[in-house]
Formats: structure tokens, C-alpha cells, sequence
């Protein structure tokens, strides 16, 4: 297996995927290997969502996915933002009754992401994915115990994420590619340049991560 681990996808490539259904049925790639998260995206809560809710249940509880999310807050849905936070804690719930890491979206609602965080300080699974935001958020997530993953806007230069990637400690790096068309391995070498670390040493410190947080699973990286 190549050590390309993609923690939040929605359309696989080569290496480790974790699949988002969210967007449309998910097309298996040649070779690579492909497991699953479901979430309630906070864009997409419709008359449906307690079905949904109890779809993600289900299938955490048959060990069908490795991870809940998306998930969160967005301060540009059609739901309002408290309605989305109802629906978010339920599925941190989900998360934390099976051990599973929460693939977190989140936009223009940090503040009320980290208040939610702390009403569960026992659960640390929490990954903001798509990470572009200003230092003083990144340093703020990071002071709160969240885990950042990081996707093409690393390939952009002058984006937030291109000039904070360095700050983000080792241990708390995830990276994925999101809806985007940017192969993972492109992901990872425009990650390593800007670390200045060897792609060999970004991929086994994703790695490192990935069997912590998705304990879950065995699996030989
Ligand atoms: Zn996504």
C-alpha cells in the first residue's frame, strides 16, 4: 500500500481514503484503499436530518465508517447557526460513544466550534479539515486540542494556510483533498516544501497520527 493517507475525500485516489459520501455516491479508484465517514454537512440539513442522524448511528455502531463528518457550523447555511449546533453535538456524541474522529467543517464560527468543544473535554478527536484561515484561529484551535487538516490550498501561494503550515506541530497534521481534483501525492509534496521536511517524513508523521486518532482500524502504513 502507498502511504498516501487522505483523511477527508470525496472522490479517492491512490493510497489511504477517508470517503465522504455527502456529495454524491463515491467512485472507487484503481488500486488505493477506501474506507468511509458519514455526517449531517451543517449546508445540507433537511426535513431528513433525524433519519440521517440515525443513519450515522447505525453504521458507526456496524463499524461501516471509520470517522463522523463533515460535520459543524457554517455561518452562510440556510439553517440557523443554533439549529446547526444541535444537530453538530448529537454527532459529537456519535463520535465519542465509538471512538471515532469527527471530520469538522467550519466556517465563520470558530468561536462557537471551540464553546462546543469544551463541553466535551474527554472526547479529542476533533479535525478541522480544509484549514485556511488566519494564525490567531489556527493558534486557537490548536490551544483547544484540534487536529488540522490541511488540502490544494497549500498548493496556492499567498493563501494562509501556505505561510502558517509551519506551525502547525507534527503531531496534529492531517492532510486530503477535499472535492478538489489535486491528487493527494500533490497534496503532500507541496506540504513537505513548505515544512522543508523529505515526503518520506510528512507521510510516516501523518501516519503516526492516523493510527492514533482512527484507532478503530488496523491498519499497516
Ligand atoms: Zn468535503
Amino acid at each position: 500500500m502507498e502511504n498516501w493517507i487522505d483523511i477527508h475525500t470525496h472522490c479517492p485516489g491512490r493510497g489511504i481514503s477517508v470517503a465522504d459520501r455527502c456529495l454524491g455516491e463515491v467512485v472507487q479508484p484503481e488500486g488505493g484503499q477506501v474506507f468511509y465517514s458519514r455526517g449531517i454537512h451543517p449546508l445540507f440539513i433537511d426535513d431528513g436530518v433525524e433519519g440521517a442522524l440515525e443513519q450515522v448511528e447505525r453504521e458507526a455502531a456496524a463499524g461501516k465508517i471509520v470517522a463522523v463528518g463533515e460535520a459543524g457550523l457554517d455561518r452562510n447555511g440556510e439553517a440557523p447557526l443554533e439549529v446547526q449546533a444541535g444537530i453538530f453535538e448529537r454527532q459529537v456524541g456519535i463520535a465519542a460513544r465509538y471512538g471515532l474522529p469527527l471530520v469538522v467543517h467550519v466556517v465563520r464560527a470558530v468561536p462557537e466550534l471551540i464553546a462546543l468543544r469544551k463541553k466535551y473535554p474527554a472526547f479529542g478527536k476533533w479535525i478541522v479539515h480544509g484549514f485556511n484561515s488566519r494564525r490567531e484561529i489556527l493558534h486557537d484551535l490548536l490551544r483547544h486540542g484540534f487536529y488540522i487538516s490541511v488540502g490544494a490550498k497549500a498548493l496556492v501561494e499567498g493563501t494562509n494556510v501556505c505561510r502558517l503550515l509551519p506551525e502547525i506541530p507534527d503531531d496534529r497534521l492531517f492532510l486530503e483533498t477535499d472535492e478538489g481534483d489535486v491528487p493527494i501525492e500533490e497534496v503532500y509534496a507541496a506540504v513537505a516544501l513548505r515544512r522543508q521536511v523529505p515526503v518520506e517524513e510528512l507521510q510516516r508523521m501523518v501516519a503516526v497520527n492516523f493510527e492514533r486518532l482512527f484507532s478503530t482500524l488496523r491498519i499497516n502504513v
